[in-house]
């Protein structure tokens, strides 16, 4: 049995040699120390389990979904943007349910590239901008994000051939995997470029939430002009640790909306209503519990920096992510032998693509004691 071409011309899956590693260290006994996973570790808080349980057990909820999400959730992400961002979004025609926004980062290219254009694409980035640009017969060309350039896309360096043929742009800040940041006149930069070359940007905000020492995070859509050439891919994983509920939101141009949601329409049947319901619980109600979560990695964050700081690296504490990116040289050795002789799971940079090599990416999903024993592990091989 042959599959498709379009499975042959996706790239390599370097995590799954990583995985392969990590379950062959396990069978043999280590006690694996997984700062791998981009996954909090921390539990959805009670409140919006409760939520969840009061709502699957109301027979209304076990229906097909609206395929655009219920009214009401699509208020309460309005409601929830307003209060955040200053935001304003009319709930019928610039909010789109999502089933996690990786669903809808994957269906977006379906909606604007056709076969040959090319989608601009941020490098080491989030697997899935590239993977659904292939999907959809779209060509990549990536943006490297250099650490000179506090790991923003450099516009300028877009070849106007590429800038010509380019539908599409994906923008992910706080950034996947190197905890980088963009202020608002970064994303105005990139609303004028879009303007310009007549390009869609899709701005992925997962990150929004999870920052630290008073650092607030902005929305693409607060810049001027924002809303007639992007939508916002947002999500209540990584905010309310809900990775496993796959709920979230696309946000934007009400003409760009409609497009992913002709996709959609066609491909999935929406997010159950409950989980809606739920979600719903998360965004209308007091949101000590992300301040909580915030908290928790803020300490994990400065015991893991110290601690690479005193083994002789030079590290960024990022302002926002759960994640820690550092520069190692050889990206893939590094990960091997971190797990082969320090049973610690850390992902290597060219997972993310190749101007991710060099470099090594912790998340800091388990807790200070873990983290500690992870140092205690790396002090005692010569890395
Ligand atoms: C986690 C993550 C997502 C996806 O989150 P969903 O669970 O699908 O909402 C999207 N983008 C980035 C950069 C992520 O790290």
């Amino acid at each position: 049995m042959m599959y498709a071409q379009r499975l042959d011309n996706l790239p390599p899956y370097l995590f799954a040699r990583i995985d392969a590693m990590k379950a062959a260290k396990r069978a043999q006994g280590v006690d694996v120390i997984d700062l791998g996973v981009g996954d909090p570790d921390l539990p959805t808080p009670v409140h919006i389990v409760e939520s969840l349980v009061k709502a699957v057990r109301d027979p209304a909820t076990h229906h097909y979904p609206d395929y655009t999400g219920m009214l009401s959730y699509r208020e309460a992400v309005a409601a929830w943007y307003r209060e955040r961002f200053s935001v304003e979004l009319d709930p019928k025609t610039e909010i789109l349910a999502l089933i996690g926004s990786k669903e809808g980062i994957a269906h977006v290219p379906e909606a604007f590239v056709n076969p040959g254009d090319y989608v601009l694409v941020p490098d080491p980035g989030y697997p899935v901008y590239k993977t659904a640009t292939l999907f959809a017969e779209g060509k990549v060309h990536e943006m490297p994000l250099a650490e000179e350039n506090g790991f923003l896309p450099d516009f300028e360096a877009i070849p106007d051939a590429i800038c010509s043929r380019a539908k599409l742009m994906f923008l992910n800040y706080p950034n996947n995997p190197t905890g980088a940041v963009a202020d608002l006149a970064f994303f105005s930069e990139a609303v004028e470029f879009a303007r310009e070359h007549d390009i869609v940007i899709v701005h992925d905000n997962a990150y929004s939430e999870i920052a630290y020492d008073g650092y607030r995070p902005p929305s693409f859509l607060q810049a001027d002009g924002a809303m007639e050439v992007g939508m916002e891919m947002h999500s209540l994983s990584k905010t309310y640790n809900m990775t496993g509920w796959r709920i979230g939101m696309a946000c934007g141009g009400a003409d760009l909306i409609a497009g992913l949601g002709r996709v959609k329409t066609n491909i999935d049947s929406g997010a159950f209503d409950a989980i809606q319901e739920a979600a719903i619980t998360a965004l209308t109600s007091p949101q000590d519990c992300v301040a909580a979560s915030c908290d928790v990695y803020r300490e994990r964050r400065d015991v893991l920096v110290r601690g690479l700081e005193e083994l002789g690296f030079s590290v960024t504490a990022p302002k926002a992510t759960f994640y820690v990116w550092m520069e190692v040289g050889d990206s893939m050795a590094f990960a091997a032998k971190m797990l082969d002789e320090a049973g610690i799971v850390v992902t290597p940079g060219v997972g993310f693509g190749r101007h991710g090599d060099g470099y090594v990416r912790f998340a800091i999903t388990r807790s200070v004691g873990r983290i500690e024993e992870a140092i205690e592990r790396m002090r005692g091989i010569a890395l």
